[in-house]
């Protein structure tokens, strides 16, 4: 699946894109990641999709030794962060070794498997 480059959609990896892509109800401004024709929040269903920056803070890493799949063996050892962006929402990604709790990262995407999925970097030092 390749995106389609005269698509006006925020790019989201979860539809074949490069970007993290979230709602904000126009209605209560609650903000989700999850895809939902709805807003958990208030129920409304008038929701904008925007793309996000891919800036965040790490909230939570693990380690993954063993991987789910043999295709995806070739991997591990792997490390997934949960993050939290700055528009609001916590999304899941791989990320670089050597992060702490509480880093600023930015996302890129890399190979994983058959897919592109989001991997955070360190944010240079301003
Ligand atoms: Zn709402």
């Amino acid at each position: 699946m390749s995106p389609d480059p005269t698509s006006r959609e925020p790019a989201d990896w979860t539809r074949g894109g490069e970007g993290l892509a979230f709602a904000r109800c126009r209605a209560c401004g609650h903000i989700q990641y999850f895809r939902r024709p709805f807003c958990p929040s208030c129920g409304g269903g008038d929701l904008a999709v925007a793309q996000a920056s891919g800036r965040g803070r790490v909230y939570a890493l693990t380690t993954v030794a063993r991987a789910p799949s043999r295709e995806l063996a070739a991997h591990a050892p792997y490390v997934v962060a949960l993050v939290d962006a700055e528009e609001g929402f916590r999304f899941m990604a791989h990320a670089a070794e050597g992060l702490a709790i509480g880093a600023p990262v930015n996302t890129a995407f890399r190979a994983f498997g058959a897919v592109r999925v989001p991997y955070c970097l360190p944010q240079e030092r301003e």
